[in-house]
């Protein structure tokens, strides 16, 4: 080891930030560091974030957990999908699936083939032609394996909803079990080293100061020292991202247990409802511009499909993200980095996208200002395009019934954004730029769900006979529907590999 090696990592906070990161480091730098963790049980964390994306399993495997031990501590579900509803206009339904549409052609995407037949008039709705999409309409589930490769039924994927706080417990077990040592106490101040504004310890309420070399803020919006000691401005979205206020409340499960989180607008933003085994994790995400608390919280709890299990929580937010999220010796990692509503769950991918980086980009010899640079550039990077992504759900609608939804529709969106809606629009051509988070089938089921509707298709297309194509498609939709059919409920299938005791 070289003598300007860091040695010891302080990570601030134990929220799910906090313990993905700890068990993350843990996992890769084993005893050659020293990682210690701090919480203030005086300051709870967010306690909600339970609704994933794919990539989760990732990093899952990287740590070695065990999928089934994982569900029963977390309470966990299967999530195929997101259901929109009421987005594009009112009574409108589609679903934003982890898979893939159909099995493309050669060069040429599935979906292209399925956009002529559709303006034919002769393919049906999109959502048939994917297993992550047809399956979760039945409420079914199964395991993709390696011996079903080759049918639909090995093209499954999966993300999860859990329990953030069951999720933290059982991180914090894992990193614990790996020398991460815990440090309760109340972070009262910071001090930075005269000649360059680096960290050199936090101060607790108690007194006890806390050095270290590598500072990992995980104090969520609190943002204790990027951005209350380093000073990294926000960069505020909210002329983009209207809503800025959350209300979350749990409710009793209800039958049937849906593999899917289910989002359905309303006319000043939107309500999650994500089935757990347990219970039914809800939320409203609104606008304050355009409605009140008062309205906001009526709306959800009238809307709620069983018991309500607790008070309502208010949780304000400000969409947007920290110019610097790595500045000196200190990393944002979670809700000190920045915030995207929940709307595609994007934020728990963040967290583990903002570890990987910084595994990779690991400080050797120092800190060199190349590798923050770096890390800050792909950070912009992947933060703007998940920007974008949301707002095309607010943007591509045809909703008129409220101010909130005419400021939606008329309001300017960035550059990158309207390429895209223009591209998509004239041929259904769709586009995926570098290591962006969201492939096409995600900006395509959405921009179809939302109904915009490509003038034409690639005409490359039209060099297969119309008999082939409509053979092509049909044994797609035939084969899925097949494999859907055999398939166990998502309730069985928990029952037999994962239930929680
Ligand atoms: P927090 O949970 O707030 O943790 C902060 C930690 O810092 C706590 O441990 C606290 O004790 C500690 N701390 C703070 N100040 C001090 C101090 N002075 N001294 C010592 N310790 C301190 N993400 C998804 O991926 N999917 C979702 O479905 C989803 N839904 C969401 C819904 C809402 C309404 C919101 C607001 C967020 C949602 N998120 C979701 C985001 C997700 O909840 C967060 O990304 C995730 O929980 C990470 O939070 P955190 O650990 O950064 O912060």
């Amino acid at each position: 080891m070289s003598a300007n090696m860091l040695r010891s990592i302080v990570i601030v906070g134990g929220g799910t930030a906090g313990w993905m990161t700890a068990a993350a480091l843990s996992n890769v730098l084993g005893d050659h560091y020293h990682i210690r963790l701090i919480e203030s049980d005086e300051i709870a964390t967010i306690g909600v974030g339970e609704a994933t994306i794919p990539l989760i399993k990732d990093f899952n495997l990287a740590l070695g957990i065990d999928e089934n031990e994982f569900m029963r501590q977390t309470q966990g579900t299967y999530k195929l999908g997101i259901e929109f509803v009421n987005w594009g206009k009112i009574g409108d339904s589609y679903i934003h699936g982890f898979g893939k549409i159909g099995q493309d052609l050669g060069p040429i995407a599935c979906y292209q083939y399925w956009l002529k037949m559709h303006q034919a008039g002769e393919a049906s709705d999109l959502g048939n032609y994917s297993i992550n999409t047809l399956a979760p309409r039945k409420s079914k589930y199964l395991r993709s394996e390696p011996e079903m490769a080759g049918s639909p039924l090995g093209d499954i994927n999966n993300a999860f909803h859990f329990d953030a706080g069951l999720y933290a417990k059982f991180l914090r077990g894992y990193s614990q079990a790996r020398g991460v040592v815990r440090t309760e106490g109340r972070i009262v101040q910071t001090m930075l080293r005269e000649s360059d504004g680096f960290i050199e310890s936090v101060v607790l309420a108690s007194g006890e100061k806390i050095s270290g070399d590598f500072f990992i803020d995980c104090s969520g919006t609190r943002a204790l020292l990027i951005g209350d000691a380093l000073k990294c401005e926000y960069e505020d979205w909210s002329h983009w991202l209207p809503c800025d206020r959350a209300i979350a409340v749990p409710c009793e499960s209800v039958q049937p247990l849906v593999p899917y989180t289910r989002s359905t607008a309303h006319s000043a933003g939107w309500q999650w409802r994500i089935p757990l085994q347990h219970r039914i994790g809800n939320g409203h995400v609104y606008s304050s511009r355009f409605m009140s608390q008062d309205e906001a919280t009526s709306i959800l709890l009238n809307k709620l499909d069983g018991k309500q299990l607790a008070e309502p929580r208010y949780i304000p937010f400000v969409p947007g993200r920290r110019k610097q999220t790595w500045r000196n010796n200190c990393v944002a990692v979670g809700l000190s980095s920045g915030f995207f509503e929940p709307i595609e769950s994007t934020n728990i991918h963040l967290i583990q996208s903002a570890i990987a980086r910084v595994i990779r980009l690991f400080p050797n010899m120092g800190f060199q200002q190349a590798d923050i640079d770096e890390y800050n550039a792909q950070t912009q990077f992947e933060y703007e395009r998940i920007r974008d992504f949301i707002i095309l759900h607010y943007k591509a609608t045809q909703r008129d019934d409220s101010p909130f939804w005419n400021h939606c529709r008329n309001m300017e969106i960035p550059a990158t954004l309207q390429h895209r809606i223009s591209l998509f629009s004239s041929n259904g051509r769709v586009y995926r730029e570098g290591q962006e988070l969201f492939g096409d089938v995600s900006w395509v089921q959405v921009m179809h769900g939302q109904g915009i509707r490509p003038q034409g298709y690639n005409p490359l297309v039209d060099l297969r006979p119309k008999d082939e194509i409509r053979a092509y498609l049909g044994n797609i939709e035939a084969v899925i529907k097949k494999c859907v059919d055999v398939m166990p409920t998502h309730a069985e299938f928990i029952a037999k590999n994962c239930a929680a005791a």
